[in-house]
């Protein structure tokens, strides 16, 4: 069988993993998230939906892709 090359499209938007700037919580986010993320533990707002790409209020630890 013929090997065929797959492309696989680079996500626009990732899940990122925030640390909560309130209780330092980590917890994944999606970046382009279209709802407002509180975290699990303390319920303070990690990320806020603006339309567009998320507000993240937290500390971005790093990329899940
Ligand atoms: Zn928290």
């Amino acid at each position: 069988m013929k090997k065929e090359r797959i492309l696989i499209p680079k996500p626009r938007s990732a899940y990122l993993l925030i640390k909560c700037s309130n209780c330092g919580n980590e917890q994944a986010v999606f970046s382009s998230s279209t709802v407002d993320i509180k975290c699990k533990i303390c319920d303070s707002l990690i990320s806020q939906r603006t339309g567009g790409k998320a507000k993240i209020f937290g500390t971005i630890i790093k990329r899940l892709d």
